[in-house]
């Protein structure tokens, strides 16, 4: 017997007739002998038309209005997957975060969870009780409801998952685990049977939306075992894990250390609509970037790569950076109107860039990564406006046009298409 959270995402709950197909794997879960707790996203588009309901009403509103509204549509589907649940026979009930509950901080819109009582949860899975977990949503400690930010319920199931102690938490979802790159945009893409936490991390804040950044984090941390499997598997097949043992199918990400081959690069990433700001002549003393960017972040934008030239005149410099495509005028305004904190000569800058990564573990102890990657986007006669690396990833921005065609040219590049396609 395993105590196991499932996820259900979007698309895996998009209709009642769906909601039941999900509520089939968890009656297996469930007959098999295991204490279950389920986390369930909104119907796939309700998220996204609750924020446009909330724009619409008013451009400036009140973040704690936006989260009681957009919280609502996890609300709907926790709802119905407990009436389908008992529907079948098995003993289910639905929570809000709230009713969990599942603390957060203030932050509207993005907020962290800072705790979960098992308490509640514990005992109802004890008692052999399906609980229904309403993902994405929690409470303030004003007593406000709170959201966890775009992609939250996979956060709120990791939460859950080390809250109740559980053997694992299995992310469903609409592919059947974590590949090379989104199998949407390269049908080549394979399949990992296993992925690093670190590059699972690396991958999903670069643009792999399959798991939200900050539920790999938590699941590092908490030691989760997680796995990214899909709702449309036949809920009633052998569960076979991908080395052909009775296992939970789908990509396990874990400790390096359980992962035996190592590439160099493992994946390709891709995160479009980023907008490029450049600063000329600003001066070149301390505390000016700290000027800058502390007039960004007063205004809540998030900086991506910044890249800042020597000064060849020893007096100014440049300093380029990268923002998302829908805070640039945000931005713009901010730095023009900076009331005398710095100045620049020029402010010149562009929307609809894309940023291209290649990330791998195996980058640490093999040298030329970059620069082979700069080779093949050259092949193809694509221009680098800027580049960032960490450790395990090489970042290039590149015009959002050639985006998937770099994407493809690296993924063939480093050896990772499949043979079979
Ligand atoms: P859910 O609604 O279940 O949370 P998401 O849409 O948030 O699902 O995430 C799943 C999607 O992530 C897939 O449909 C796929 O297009 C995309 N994706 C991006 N990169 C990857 C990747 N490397 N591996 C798998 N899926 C990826
Ligand atoms: N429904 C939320 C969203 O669309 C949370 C989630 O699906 O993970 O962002
Ligand atoms: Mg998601």
């Amino acid at each position: 017997m395993a105590r196991i959270v499932v996820k259900f995402g979007g698309t895996s709950v998009a209709n009642v007739e769906r909601i039941r197909n999900a509520a089939r794997h968890i009656k297996r879960e469930v007959e098999a002998g295991n204490e279950v707790a389920v986390v369930v996203s909104a119907m796939s588009g309700k998220t996204n038309e609750l924020v446009g309901w909330v724009n619409e009403a008013s451009k400036f509103h009140d973040a704690r209005e936006y989260d009681a509204v957009v919280a609502s549509g996890e609300q709907v589907t926790a709802g119905l997957m407990a009436i389908v649940l008992s529907e079948m026979g098995i003993q289910s009930r639905s929570f809000a975060g709230w009713q969990v509950p599942i603390h957060t901080d203030d932050s509207h819109g993005a907020a962290r969870i800072t705790d979960i009582d098992p308490t509640e949860l514990d005992k109802r899975m004890s008692d052999g009780w399906v609980p229904v977990i309403t993902g994405f949503q929690g409470i303030s400690p004003h007593g406000r409801v709170t959201t966890l930010g775009r992609g939250g319920s996979d956060t709120s199931a990791v939460a859950v998952a080390a809250a109740v102690k559980a053997d694992r938490c299995d992310i469903y979802t609409d592919v059947d685990g974590v590949y090379t790159t989104d199998p949407r945009i390269v049908p080549k893409a394979q399949r990992m049977t296993k992925i690093s936490f670190e590059e699972m991390l690396e991958m999903a804040s670069l643009g792999a939306k399959v798991l939200m950044i900050r539920s790999v984090e938590m699941a590092m941390a908490h030691k989760v075992r997680l796995t990214v499997r899909s709702s449309f598997d036949d809920p009633d097949a052998p569960q076979i894990a991908p080395d052909g043992t009775p296992g939970v199918p789908g990509t396990l990400v874990c400790d390096e250390d359980e992962i035996m081959e190592q590439q160099i690069v493992s994946g390709v990433t891709l995160a479009k609509a980023e907008a490029k700001i450049t600063l000329r002549k600003v001066k070149d003393s301390p505390g000016v970037a700290a000027a800058i960017f502390g007039t960004l972040a007063d205004k809540g934008i998030i900086v991506d790569m910044i890249v800042q030239n020597i000064a060849d005149d020893g007096a100014t410099t440049d300093i380029t950076f990268t923002v998302p495509d829908s805070e640039y005028d945000k931005a713009v305004k901010a730095l023009e109107d900076n009331g005398g904190r710095f100045e620049y000569a020029r402010l010149s800058g562009s929307k609809g860039g894309a940023k291209v990564s290649v990330v791998g573990v195996g980058m640490r102890s093999h040298a030329g990564v970059a620069s082979s990657m700069f080779k093949a986007l050259a092949d193809k006669g694509i221009n680098i406006q800027l580049i960032t690396t960490s450790e395990i990833k090489t970042s290039v921005l590149i015009d959002e046009e050639y985006a998937e065609l770099a994407v493809r040219a690296l993924h063939t590049y480093y050896g990772l298409d499949r043979q079979d396609a």
